[in-house]
Parts: structure tokens; C-alpha cells; sequence
């Protein structure tokens, strides 16, 4: 009875959401909303950080003499460090999808999440188990398109429904310059952005978005918020034993990951939350039942297969050449990148970086310190505006204010593929002994 409810339920969202869809079609045929004609415009605009993406995605074949010319942006995380040991596994990733599956809308109609596929909620699991960063047991997963979306819709939950003003949310700066545009976007009568967590001094209620490791400055988190008030939400994008030591299975109520930065394929746009609290996981599926009805399938068997692949190179080392093993791999090929970086600062009287506290890594058995998907580089002496110095040199970051800090930071992408970030290793060098 209370399942035969529950696929009602889903139908008549889903017919909801669909006559949503249709009345919202007509409105965006008419609007333009980045044709092709307006990239190839803007991409001579230097300053331009979509055009400038493009331009550099474009152009991996390039003569050295070109090199020195071209414009290096690393304002945006995108992944493609990943693509690499990817193309190195081969055929052992590839999904096969006859035309006539994922056909339905359903996944799974005994799950709370109907719209998770099962063979994707194993691969999560297994690899938190693996890995010991999360806990999995006694909660719901929720997929989501990328997490930022999940991040909406832990927004959308948590926020009480009725309340007379819309509730605060803040984050300690610097914080993900996403969060404020994100909560902001629908100018919701549920919440509104309300900054630094660490000013945050109101007797009420509020949501505290805890990044850890942090984007951009990759500090261990912590909530600061100093209140019995306040409902939090974990964004765990990078708790990954390549970037930080996993000191402990994190167990919060609401916790969020995505495979854009854990096996880099941003280009699938999965993210899965671990939520304790039934309704919470309840609302959170509302959300996206309601703004798109669930989260693409095929992305999810892709997702799965990756994520078993990079359990298999740990737990069945012997089906795999030396040096495969996924976090093995991304770790050193951090390590490296961050070597290259510290050298090319500590040359320069004109940059710092963040310093990490060594820590106990339970999934590597070592010690090692932070080595962040991106770097928070402090212009020092006289430049005020580091991103204008560096645009100056033809190296796109994202400046300081985006996180609700000063124009002295930038945070830097230590995520290119390996020629545009020995370029960019090349381009600071140069910077910094002229
Ligand atoms: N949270 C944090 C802290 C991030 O850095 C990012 C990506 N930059 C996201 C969420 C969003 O990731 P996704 O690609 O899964 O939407």
C-alpha cells in the first residue's frame, strides 16, 4: 500500500514537473544562451574567463615560441589532470548501452531515491569502505546532477518552510565562490546568503556550509558557527587521499561528494549526498524530482563502472600494471605538482602559499601533508590586485573576492593537464626572477 503510494507520488510529480518542463521550454527557445557565434566573439577578449577556456582547451598542440604567448587559465577546477591515467585503463572503463535500456524513469521504486541506480549506490559504498572517509551505514544516498545541485537541494531541505524571513546562510571565507551565487540564484523566499560564518553573530537560526578540504585555500574544516541553532551541510568535494590525509570516516548529517573531483570526470555530472535524516533525504529527492527528475542514468552506470575500477586497483592490484592504483597515482602525481609549485615560489620574493600540518592518513598509512586541488597563492610586497598582476602575465586565476576575501589571494587550478600546468610552472619561474 505504502509503495503503491509512494509510485503515485512519483507520477504525479513527474506529470508536475513536466508541465513545468513544457511552459519553461518555450521560454528558453527564446533566449540565446552561449551560442557558438558568441564564444568564437568573446574569444579574443583576454579577460574573458569562458573564452579564455576555450581557447586554451583548444589549442594542446601548440610550438614552444607560441607558448610563451598564450594565454594559461586556471581560474576554473576543471579535472583534466585525470584524463591521462584514464586513457591509460583503457577498454577496462568502457560502458556499452544498448539503445533500449534506461528506457523508464525508475531505477529502483523500493528505494527512498528510486531514481539511484543500484549498481551506483554499491560502487559508492564500496568505495568509502575502501577508502574509510565517510560513513555509509544508516543512511540514505542521494544522487544528484553534479553536487551542485545537491547542494541546492540540502538547501531546499533544510530550510524551514514557513518561517517569516528566509534563513541565513554563511560559510567561513574564504569560501567556494560558488555558495553565494548558488543560494542567491532563485532570490528564494527560504534562504539568502549572509557571508562569513566566522561574523555571523545573530540569536536565530541558520545553515553553515562546512567545506573540508576547503575550497580554495585546502584547510581542514571544522564549523565555526558557535551555536545550537544552526543545521550544517558538509561539502566533502575533496576528501580524497590525493589531496588530504583521511584521518577519520567523516559522519555528519548531511554529506556531499562528487566524482568531478574524487576520479575527475566533471564531464559526467555526478554527485551523491549521505544523508542521516529520512525527511531531509526526503525533501532533497523533492528537489530534484522537481527540477529534473532525477539524475541520467547512463551517467550513473559510467560513474559506477569508474568507481569500481578504482576499488579493483587497489583491491585486485594483480589485474593491474605497477604504479595503477588510482589514488596511488593522482596522490604522486600531486605530490609533484605541489614539489613544482613550493620551487617556484620559494625562488620568488613576491608569492606565498598556504603551509599544511603534517597528518596520519588511515588510507595510505603515512604521513603527508595537504596537496590541494587548488592553490591559494598570496600576492606579497606592493601588488594589491594579484589576478590583474598575473592576467598581466597571461595566467587566468580566480581573485580573492570571489570568496569573500582580499584582492592580495588568487586561487590557481592545480588540476590541467600536464602541459598546461608545466607551462604555467614555466610562466611563475619567469614572473618571479625577472
Ligand atoms: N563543492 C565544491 C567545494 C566544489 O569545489 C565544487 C566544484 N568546483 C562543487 C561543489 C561542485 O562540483 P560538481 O562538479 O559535482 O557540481
Amino acid at each position: 500500500m505504502e509503495l503503491k503510494a509512494m509510485i503515485l507520488g512519483h507520477f504525479l510529480a513527474i506529470s508536475l514537473a513536466l508541465n513545468l518542463g513544457l511552459l519553461y521550454r518555450d521560454y528558453c527557445n527564446s533566449q540565446e544562451f552561449f551560442s557558438s557565434e558568441n564564444k568564437l566573439k568573446n574569444a579574443s577578449l583576454v579577460t574573458n574567463r569562458d573564452a579564455n577556456s576555450y581557447i586554451v582547451e583548444n589549442t594542446e598542440v601548440t610550438s614552444s615560441s607560441k607558448a610563451v604567448d598564450e594565454t594559461i587559465d586556471l581560474d576554473h577546477g576543471d579535472p583534466t589532470m585525470y584524463e591521462r591515467y584514464w586513457q591509460k585503463m583503457g577498454d577496462k572503463t568502457t560502458v556499452l548501452i544498448p539503445g533500449w535500456r534506461f528506457i523508464s524513469y525508475f531505477s529502483d521504486v523500493k528505494n527512498l531515491c528510486w531514481f539511484l541506480e543500484p549498481e551506483f549506490a554499491n560502487a559508492v559504498i564500496r568505495l568509502h569502505k575502501l577508502v574509510g572517509n565517510a560513513v555509509t551505514e544508516n543512511r540514505d544516498i542521494v544522487v544528484g546532477s553534479g553536487s551542485s545541485q545537491l547542494i541546492q537541494a540540502a538547501l531546499y531541505a533544510v530550510s524551514p518552510p514557513n518561517a517569516t524571513e528566509p534563513i541565513d546562510v554563511v560559510s567561513a571565507a574564504p569560501f567556494y565562490s560558488s555558495y553565494p551565487l548558488i543560494t542567491d540564484l532563485l532570490k528564494s523566499g527560504l534562504h539568502k546568503w549572509d557571508g562569513d560564518a566566522n561574523k555571523f553573530k545573530k540569536d536565530k537560526p541558520y545553515i553553515e556550509l562546512v567545506t573540508s578540504p576547503n575550497n580554495p585555500d585546502g584547510f581542514s574544516r571544522n564549523a565555526v558557527v558557535n551555536q545550537d541553532q544552526g543545521i550544517l551541510i558538509h561539502d566533502l568535494a575533496y576528501y580524497w587521499p590525493q589531496y588530504t590525509p583521511i584521518s577519520h570516516a567523516a559522519d555528519h548529517d548531511i554529506m556531499l561528494f562528487t566524482v568531478s573531483k574524487s576520479t575527475g570526470h566533471a564531464g559526467s555530472r555526478l554527485g551523491w549526498a549521505l544523508v542521516k535524516d529520512r525527511e531531509t533525504a526526503k525533501k532533497m529527492i523533492e528537489f530534484i524530482v522537481l527540477s529534473t527528475i532525477g539524475v541520467s542514468k547512463e551517467s550513473q552506470i559510467r560513474a559506477a563502472k569508474i568507481l569500481q575500477v578504482v576499488s579493483d586497483s587497489h583491491e585486485h592490484k594483480g589485474d593491474f600494471n605497477d604504479d595503477e592504483a588510482f589514488f596511488e597515482h593522482s596522490h604522486k602525481l600531486m605530490t609533484r605538482r605541489w614539489k613544482q609549485l613550493r620551487d617556484a615560489v620559494s625562488n620568488a620574493k613576491i608569492f606565498s602559499l598556504p603551509e599544511f600540518p603534517l597528518g596520519q592518513c588511515t588510507f595510505t598509512n603515512s604521513s603527508f601533508t595537504s596537496q590541494p586541488a587548488f592553490a591559494w597563492l598570496k600576492c606579497e610586497s606592493e601588488i594589491d590586485d594579484c589576478e590583474s598582476f598575473l592576467r598581466h602575465h597571461k595566467i587566468l586565476t580566480r581573485g580573492g573576492k570571489h570568496f569573500g576575501d582580499d584582492e592580495k589571494h588568487v586561487r590557481i587550478s592545480v588540476l590541467p593537464r600536464d602541459m598546461i600546468f608545466d607551462r604555467f610552472i614555466k610562466r611563475l619561474s619567469s614572473i618571479t626572477s625577472s
